[in-house]
């Protein structure tokens, strides 16, 4: 068995199956079965019967997903309410046959079959559904695993769809690792939908190739924003601070590192340590707390880490750092004169530790922006929205927002960049290959 944390407590509390080798040939052999018979079914109720199951298990649910991952109640709530929102959305698309060169042309979709889904633990539900949604209304079964973190939510679940879905369709699996490496490398496994860190993924993508499996990686990212000078920051800060902290800084494609230009360096650093000095972090149960515990051990040490090697390399932390047990509490730390020679300016933190870089110029900033091999989101921020366009589009990222960050509408693409993304995420093309039919009428000759 897997034992299941709470991050509030450091207590167990309770434990799920720890799947191997054989639970994974039977899920895989479950999902090859149920393959012929999904893709020929219109699919356009299941998927509306799962936005249901969603939203109805978000009662019993959300207070799970509290529990094992920290997050507070309302947005462990707003999960499931995303989630639902994407099912509904699946369920309306389909990918129409198109019709090219002289009309005799047909470029068709075919789903490709059982999809190996992996997730991470900061967003459970919300990844999840965004790797189920799409393979379903392509027509493919999946087998979904989640981090060995966040098991239980997924697994309560994933047996409430299955009872949705015909046999087969949808199994999840939970279990420490090598559970993971043997899933993406069954034969039976025809595409891998990962969502994790850029290592993990480099390891994934080699097993892929060894049968040249479709893959879609979706990985860390360390988004850089940009504030441009002349910027209020009474007009700014509270958008940008909840941009780098929202989920207790432990999100993908969340702001990682602040470069601000010129004289607004100080006010924006004093700004975000207000915001940063009045969040109420504390359990996500308790009602009022805006920010939960770091989730697990391993990355409140390491955000521990990177935020005193930033401080005895010469940052200076405004506010912020380390709370006294039990549970991983850790208040929103600012790190003002930051630089690159900090790991927490060159890694991804994936935390509440953000860092300032003070800036002479535009190019400068752009220029350490876009020092870093993963490119999955950046942000721009200033009072004069065209220049900020300006510059957003100098930036090596899938996604620039210009006085905002993360919002991802349901029909926006989300292309990624450099490291952070491979294979096209979250659309129903990606779960299929396409085939070209050419028709003729017979030639009389
Ligand atoms: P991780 O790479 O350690 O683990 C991710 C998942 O991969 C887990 O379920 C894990 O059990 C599994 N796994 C581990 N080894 C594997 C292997 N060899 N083969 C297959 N699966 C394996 O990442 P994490 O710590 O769980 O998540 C944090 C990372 O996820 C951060 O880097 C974050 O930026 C990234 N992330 C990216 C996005 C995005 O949209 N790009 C979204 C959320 C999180």
């Amino acid at each position: 068995m897997l034992a299941v944390e709470d991050p509030a407590t450091g207590q167990r509390i309770t434990s799920v199956p720890n799947a191997g080798r054989a639970d994974v040939d039977e899920a895989v052999r479950a999902a090859v079965g149920a393959w012929p018979a999904w893709r020929a079914t219109d699919r356009h109720t299941a998927l509306m019967s799962c936005a249901v199951v969603v939203e109805e298990a978000a009662a019993v649910l959300a207070p799970v997903l509290t529990e094992e991952q920290g997050k507070p109640l309302r947005e462990a709530e707003a999960e499931f309410a995303k989630a639902a929102a994407r099912f509904r959305y699946f369920a309306r698309l389909r990918l129409e046959p198109q019709v090219v060169g002289d009309g005799r042309i047909e470029v068709h979709h075919r789903p490709l079959g059982p999809v190996a889904a992996i997730t991470p633990w900061d967003l459970p539900v919300q990844l999840a559904v965004a790797k189920l949604a799409p393979a379903f209304a392509a027509g493919n079964t999946v087998v979904l695993k989640p981090s060995p973190h966040t098991p239980l939510t997924t697994l309560h679940l994933g047996r409430m769809l299955a009872e949705v879905l015909p046999p087969g369709v949808l199994t999840v699996l939970t279990g420490q690792d090598p559970l993971g490496e043997y899933l993406v490398s069954h034969p039976g496994i025809r595409k891998i939908d990962f969502t994790g860190s850029v290592p993990t993924g480099k390891r994934v993508a080699t097993a892929a190739a060894a049968a040249l499996k479709r893959l879609t990686l979706e990985l860390g990212g360390n988004g850089p924003a940009i504030v441009l000078p002349g910027t209020d920051p009474a007009l700014i800060a509270k958008s940008l601070f909840w941009s780098a902290f929202a989920n207790c800084g432990q999100i993908g494609i969340a702001v990682k590192r602040v470069y601000a230009i010129g004289p607004a360096y100080d006010g924006i650093v004093e700004a975000l340590a207000a915001l940063a000095e009045k969040v109420v972090v504390g359990d996500g149960r308790t009602p009022g707390t805006q920010m939960g515990p770091v989730n697990n051990r391993s990355r409140y040490d390491r955000v521990t880490d990177l935020a005193e090697e930033a401080r005895a390399r010469g940052a200076r932390v405004v506010t912020g750092g380390r709370l006294d047990g039990p549970g991983y509490f850790f208040a929103p730390a600012i790190l003002a004169e930051a630089h690159d020679g900090m790991r927490v300016v060159r890694e991804e933190q994936f935390g509440p530790v953000l860092p300032i870089v003070r800036c002479s110029t535009v190019d400068e900033a752009v220029g350490l922006a876009n020092d870093s091999s993963p490119g999955s989101c950046g942000s721009v921020w200033s009072t004069d929205e065209q220049r900020g366009a300006e510059v957003a589009r100098r930036l090596e990222c899938g996604t620039v927002w210009v006085n905002e960050h993360l919002a991802l509408p349901l029909d926006e693409p989300f292309p990624g960049s450099k490291q952070s993304e491979l294979g096209g995420s979250g659309d129903i093309a990606g779960n299929t290959e396409p085939f070209v039919v050419h028709r003729h009428p017979p030639a009389r000759n």
